[in-house]
């Protein structure tokens, strides 16, 4: 059996070794229209920034690795231009010579993933402006930084004449994961870094009162992010500076610019073989990672998937999904019946010692999907145990199923970035299989007071929805309040530092002796900082006739809310 493989980096490269694995009769060719294979994108923007030092680092395997340890034809440079389903061939040309050869296939697997979005722009090809998406393209901008033009190159290490760096001017567009995470490493860099975008708030898959925390968190670190506004062009000025041109007529000069616009599927080869692409614009794969001819296989950014939680369509350019794909594609082909499950979108961000983190479905999405059977809670809890030094606090937001407690969806962030981490992986482990917040309750997780609590942050989520569900605490939000009797059971040292207009303040240990201050008449919705002592006050009213609520998350929910569009 013949393989030809196509594209030699995440999928492609883990289909070529799991193929190996299994097969070693198999004739195995993967063609890589690059200069590398088996390289660390998501490593990229931390060699901008020197964090990864050595390009050579990024090299994970090389092409002699993959001919010794799993006798695979690697060829470089070597790009697939064309794919005949009838006769069973791909044209392949020699990216440095022009030459086109035809090689047959018994089976072929694509996984070119996906081209960085490059709109028609005036000026978008100027120098200065550049992509974070190959190595090549990482060394062009290591290039660029070291030899600006009002930075003369490398003189302030060795001569003793400029000593002091100017300060330079870096635009990056787009908010997306690489865009955050190229402005991170320009800002180690010393560069004055402007981030626009186009949506109102940074990372499209997080709801908006968590994105909006976490542009507050990078704007704390020196990141200026003009939201809202879209970039329409750019000019050469002198030297080698760029003027970045927006949709209000602002202008902002840089002396670098990253686009990080988002990425589509790379379906130019697929379509050469009239392969189904869906509705997103993916090709169309099945379970088992077969696209509409049987032979051709489909994995990684390139292909459409089922959401695990919606069940819709998606595009999901991730790294973990991608290798898994291109095993499942290696078993299929080697006769196992391997499928795949669907992607939940789990990821995770690292930002100024920060981290944000999320899996299965936000809020945005449900409400776009008219789906009204769920339910959210906001939690604060703390990274670990209170008492050992250094617990950082985490914001966590869960939802889950108001009729049957399903697990949906989790975002999360915090300075602490490895508990972030253990709760959203928990989490999204969770959502694989299937677990209700019962189960969170129930879940038996890793504890000693340098790494979490008794009671984890995820069963912690688990016990605050179960409450809700079982009817223990009716639950309100900031985004929801319309009328109702504001109780804040704070102490009043708290409220001097912050207070919520309109509301009443008895503290927690006052309530039973203070009941006949309060309305039989009217809705009580119960505030305090993060809710448990209003859980506390909510059971305490129910319990004696009031009608009342606790409002999630309660002013650390408020002050996240507030950093958005929240009239309250
Ligand atoms: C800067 C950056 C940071 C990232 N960070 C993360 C992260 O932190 N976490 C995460 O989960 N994901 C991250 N990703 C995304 C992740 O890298 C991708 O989801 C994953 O690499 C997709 O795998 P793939 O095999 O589909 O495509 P790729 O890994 O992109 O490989 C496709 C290869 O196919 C080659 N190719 C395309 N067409 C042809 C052709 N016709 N002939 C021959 N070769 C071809 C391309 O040159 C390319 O090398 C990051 C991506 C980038 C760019």
């Amino acid at each position: 059996m013949k393989v030809i493989i196509v594209g030699g980096v995440a999928g492609g490269a883990s289909c070529a070794a799991r193929l190996r694995r299994l097969d070693e009769q198999a004739e195995i060719l993967m063609v890589e229209r690059g200069p590398y294979v088996s390289y660390a994108n998501c490593g990229l923007p931390y060699h901008v920034g020197g964090v990864i030092e050595q390009e050579s680092s990024l090299l994970v395997a090389s092409e002699q690795t993959f001919r010794d340890m799993f006798a695979i034809d690697v060829r470089t440079n070597c790009e697939a231009i064309s794919i005949s389903p009838k006769d069973k061939t791909v044209d392949l040309r020699n990216v440095l010579t022009g030459e086109v050869i035809s090689e047959s296939y018994d089976k072929l697997v694509l996984s070119p993933g996906a081209a960085s979005v490059h709109p028609p722009l005036p000026g978008i090809d100027l120098p200065g402006i550049f992509h974070v998406r190959t190595v090549p393209d990482v060394r062009t901008i290591r290039e660029w930084i070291e030899g600006g033009s009002d930075y003369l190159a490398g003189m302030y290490r060795y001569s003793g004449i400029q000593m002091v760096k100017p300060v330079r001017r870096a635009v990056v567009v787009g908010g997306g994961f690489i865009g955050l995470e190229t402005a991170e490493n320009l800002v180690h860099l010393g560069f004055e870094v402007t981030l626009i975008q186009k949506p109102d708030h940074v990372l499209s898959p997080l709801d908006p009162e968590i994105a909006c925390l976490v542009q507050e968190h990078i704007k704390r670190h020196g990141v200026k992010v003009a939201a809202n506004d879209g970039v329409v062009g750019f000019k050469q000025l002198d030297g080698d500076v760029v003027e970045v041109q927006t949709n209000s007529g602002k202008t902002y000069p840089a002396d670098i610019v990253i686009l990080a616009i988002g990425v589509r599927p790379d379906t130019t080869l697929a379509k050469t073989a009239d392969l189904t692409i869906g509705e997103r614009g993916g090709i169309r794969v099945d379970e088992h990672m077969r696209t509409s001819e049987p032979d051709i296989f489909a994995v990684g950014d390139a292909i459409e998937v089922e959401d695990f939680v919606t069940g819709q369509s998606s595009l999901i350019a991730l790294a973990g999904p991608a290798n898994r794909q291109g095993r499942i594609a290696a078993d299929v082909i080697a006769g196992r019946d391997s499928r795949y499950r669907g992607t939940q979108g789990t990821s995770i961000i690292g930002l100024f010692e920060g981290a944000a983190a999320w899996t299965g479905v936000n809020e945005k999405t449900l409400n776009k999907l008219g789906d009204e059977d769920y339910e959210k809670i906001f939690l604060f809890p703390n990274s670990h145990a209170g008492y050992y030094p250094g617990a950082k606090m985490l914001g966590l937001k869960v939802i889950f199923r108001k009729s049957d407690g399903l697990v949906l969806g989790a975002q999360a962030l915090g300075q602490d970035g490895p508990a972030v981490d253990k709760r959203i992986s928990a989490l999204a482990m969770a959502i694989q299989m299937g677990a209700t917040i019962y189960d969170l309750e129930e879940a038996e997780l890793c504890y000693a007071p340098q790494f979490g609590s008794a009671k984890d942050p995820v069963n912690f989520a688990g016990m605050v929805a179960a409450n809700i569900v079982r009817g223990d605490m009716p639950v309100t939000h900031w985004d929801r309040i319309e009328d109702g009797f504001l109780l804040d059971v704070r102490e009043p040292m708290e409220l001097s530092v912050e207070s919520v207009p309109g509301a009443v303040n008895i503290p927690l240990g006052q309530l039973r002796d203070r009941l006949e201050e309060l309305p039989r008449d009217q809705e009580i919705l119960v505030i305090c900082r993060s809710a448990q002592r209003a859980y506390a006050a909510t059971r305490t009213l129910i319990q004696n006739g009031f009608e009342a609520r606790t409002i999630s998350g309660g002013t650390l929910a408020r002050a996240m809310y507030s950093l958005g569009e929240l009239k309250y």
